[in-house]
């Protein structure tokens, strides 16, 4: 193929020595890897299994603070992947990873780079068949295609929810919105539990069982709860009430909304927040709540999102982080 020069030279083998040196470990001798030394992977099949897929990107200075740790990067990006596959009740299992490393980038931070990479990889079963490595005079980019295995069908959708479903959340929710807050230096954070909220997600791969079993539609909550349940309401054609009063909270974010004047505004703010990476999810009436959910609204026909906080009906706005 022609074409404008491309930005990153022809490989030498200083570069393939890099990739067998920090990559092919990462591999955990998965057969269809081929050690990362073919033009490309393959994946088994699973009989009576559906392939889930997923890709997150992560960039420096949008999605994480430029100078910050190689090793948090690393791992906020297998997390912001997992915790997609989580929400759809798929068993994570490979990645293919592309990485663009920015000038000044050199041997250590790659190092670190992949050290925290092999450790989250390693902690969600997953192993990685493939990627890219490139160049940029850009900011540092990264991102993962991800892949997990479902029963045949039953991927858990956004498109799902029945008018009559209760709706759900797991977990704690505003931490990480409230542990950014911290890392900006506005609110208290003595013991440091909100920031390494926000900084390192925590997927919930855990709920599996439990979504396969009882969701009728989810979704990961990465933009704010009331963003991530408008997803669900809108593919499912459905409307819903949720109400902020029922907001799961950590000790921590309750500490800090007792301190808060207006705990309606407040309770908005954790509502609309992102990064919690739980899973906002529908379940039939009749099923019982359970363990590490908490109803937090119900599921109505026709459309709409109606948010009620301290007892009245507020106005959610945008309701969470709309992608630019
Ligand atoms: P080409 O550009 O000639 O297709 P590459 O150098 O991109 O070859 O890839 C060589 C092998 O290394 C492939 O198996 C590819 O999947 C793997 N690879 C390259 N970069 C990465 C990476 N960042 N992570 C995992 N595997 C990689
Ligand atoms: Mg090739």
């Amino acid at each position: 193929m022609s074409g404008p020069a491309p930005e990153t030279p022809p490989k030498g083998l200083d570069e393939f020595g890099e990739i067998d040196r920090l990559f092919r470990p990462l591999t955990r001798g998965a057969p269809g890897a081929f050690e990362l030394r073919d033009d490309a992977a393959v994946i088994p099949q699973r009989p009576g299994f559906d392939l889930v897929v997923t890709k997150d990107a992560i960039v420096e200075g949008v999605h994480f603070p430029e100078g910050e740790a190689p090793e948090l990067v690393a791992r906020k990006l297998v997390r912001v992947n997992v915790s997609d596959l989580a929400a759809k009740a798929a068993e994570p299992f490979a990645a293919f990873l592309a990485v663009a490393w920015p000038q000044g980038f050199a041997g250590r931070d790659r190092e670190l780079f992949a050290m925290g990479l092999a450790a989250d990889l390693e902690a969600f079963g997953i192993d990685l068949l493939g990627g890219d490595t490139v160049s940029t005079s850009g900011p540092f980019t990264c991102t993962l295609t991800a892949m997990g295995w479902v029963p045949a069908g039953r991927m858990v959708r956004r498109a799902g929810a029945r008018p009559g479903d209760k709706l759900l959340v797991s977990g704690t929710i505003g931490d990480a919105t409230l542990g950014l807050a911290a890392v900006k230096g506005q609110i208290e954070d003595a013991d440091g539990r909100l920031a390494y909220r926000y900084r390192m997600p925590e997927p919930r791969v855990d709920l599996r069982e439990t979504l396969r079993r009882h969701a009728t539609a989810a979704a990961d909550v990465s933009d704010g709860l009331v963003a991530d349940a408008r997803h669900i309401a809108e593919a499912s054609g459905v409307g819903l009430l949720i109400d902020l009063d029922r907001l799961p909270l950590s000790g921590a974010a309750a500490t800090w909304l007792e301190r808060q004047a207006d705990v309606g505004a407040s309770l908005l703010r954790l509502g609309t927040g992102g990064d919690d990476y739980e899973v906002v999810c529908t379940m039939a009436s009749g099923v019982r709540k359970p363990p590490g959910f908490t109803v937090i609204g119900e599921v109505r026909e026709g459309e709409g999102v109606e948010v009620r906080a301290a007892g009245r009906v507020v106005d959610p706005g945008a309701g969470g982080w709309r992608h630019g």
